[in-house]
């Protein structure tokens, strides 16, 4: 039966339940406080310049294509990916540079200019990655609610050697300092540090060699404005400026949203893409959530933040040794 939902937020995740429950015939309303949709990949516009304020590197492309086939659509028709080579180029502190790329031999090749012994060490980690991934993937999205679902896991995480950082897993086959840092700096991509995330986030290796590193032509924000397209085609309501301010709840149902302008959205069900624990400590009054008190949320370890830096520049920097993605370890 359709219902009503509303989905509190833009952001790739917003913009991909809004378009998934549309497909199954659901009335779906996307609130969004900013001006523009997108979230983190949010296109600030300065001076003539144009800046991704987030992602710009696409590592799992068929996650886009899935929403596209399941709208009955051809994702090409919408945006373009195109593939990076090589991946990303790390430097170490003297400037010599590391391209870190898809292509084994061309790997084994720039191993080889910094350290041969690691060659035969780099081919058994990467082997070792797809045992990972294939473990890792199956638990990318299911919910971990119970003691029991992570006692479930428990013997293969620990036969992967999960109990390792990345940095530490790396180590057990890369001897050179700055090789095992280049094998290692993953978990930065996802406001990890190497030195303590799980090691089962070298999984990330194994899907950038399977399905490359892509951008998207014209930036991240040909992204989010595919997706603006193929909402307003499936008919979901998007409503810029509109920030969410409650939750409101009928004893345990959910009943709708009020807006920071005092509007009332009613809904048979919500999706919050917002941060989860602004979500539960800013949108839901403390009586509806006896186990995620504030207390416990502001106790939780969270993820490391960052600061960004946007650079324009009138000239094109094709005289120096910079690619498009530049890491300094
Ligand atoms: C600098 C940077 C670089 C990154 N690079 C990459 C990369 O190259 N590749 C990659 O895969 N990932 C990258 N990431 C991570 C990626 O950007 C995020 O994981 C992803 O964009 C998060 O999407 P989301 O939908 O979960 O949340 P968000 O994008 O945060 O979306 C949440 C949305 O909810 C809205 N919202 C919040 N509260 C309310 C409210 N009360 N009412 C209404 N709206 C509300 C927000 O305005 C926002 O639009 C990067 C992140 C950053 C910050």
């Amino acid at each position: 039966m359709s219902k009503r939902v509303i989905v509190i937020g833009s952001g790739f995740g917003g913009l991909s339940v809004a378009a998934r429950l549309a497909v199954r015939g659901h009335e779906v309303v996307l609130l969004e406080k900013r001006d523009k949709l997108g979230g983190r990949a949010y296109v600030y516009e300065v001076n003539g310049f144009k800046f991704d304020g987030g992602p710009t590197v696409i590592t799992a492309p068929w996650l886009f294509d899935e929403i596209w086939t399941l709208a009955g659509r051809n994702r090409e028709d919408y945006f373009q990916l195109v593939p990076c080579d090589p991946f990303y180029r790390l430097f170490d502190h003297t400037g010599r540079h590391f391209d870190y790329g898809g292509d084994a031999q061309r790997t084994l090749d720039q191993i080889d200019r910094w350290n041969p012994a690691d060659k035969a060490g780099y081919e058994r980690f990467i082997r070792s990655t797809k045992e990972i991934f294939e473990t890792g993937m199956a638990l990318i999205d299911k919910p971990f609610l119970r003691a029991g679902d992570m006692l479930r896991v428990a013997p293969a995480l620990v036969r992967l050697q999960s109990y390792r950082s990345v940095y530490s897993y790396v180590s057990q086959f890369i001897e050179d300092d700055f090789l095992r840092r280049v094998f290692s700096f993953h978990p930065l991509l996802i406001g990890g540090n190497p030195l303590d995330a799980a090691s089962l986030y070298v999984l990330i290796h194994y899907l950038e060699r399977q399905w490359g590193v892509h951008y998207a032509l014209g930036g991240t924000g040909a992204i989010v404005n595919a997706f603006g397209r193929l909402l307003g085609e499936l008919g979901v309501q998007a409503h810029l400026n509109s920030e969410v301010v409650e939750i409101l709840a009928d004893g345990r149902k959910v009943k709708g949203v009020r807006l920071a302008d005092g509007t009332i959205h009613q809904a048979d069900i919500v999706v919050s893409n917002a941060d989860v624990a602004w979500t539960y400590m800013k949108l839901i009054p403390p009586r509806y959530r006896k186990k995620n008190s504030d207390h416990r949320l502001r106790r939780l370890k969270y993820s490391m933040s960052l600061f960004v830096i946007y650079f324009g520049t009138k000239r094109r920097y094709t005289d120096s040794c910079l690619a498009h993605h530049n890491i300094i370890l």
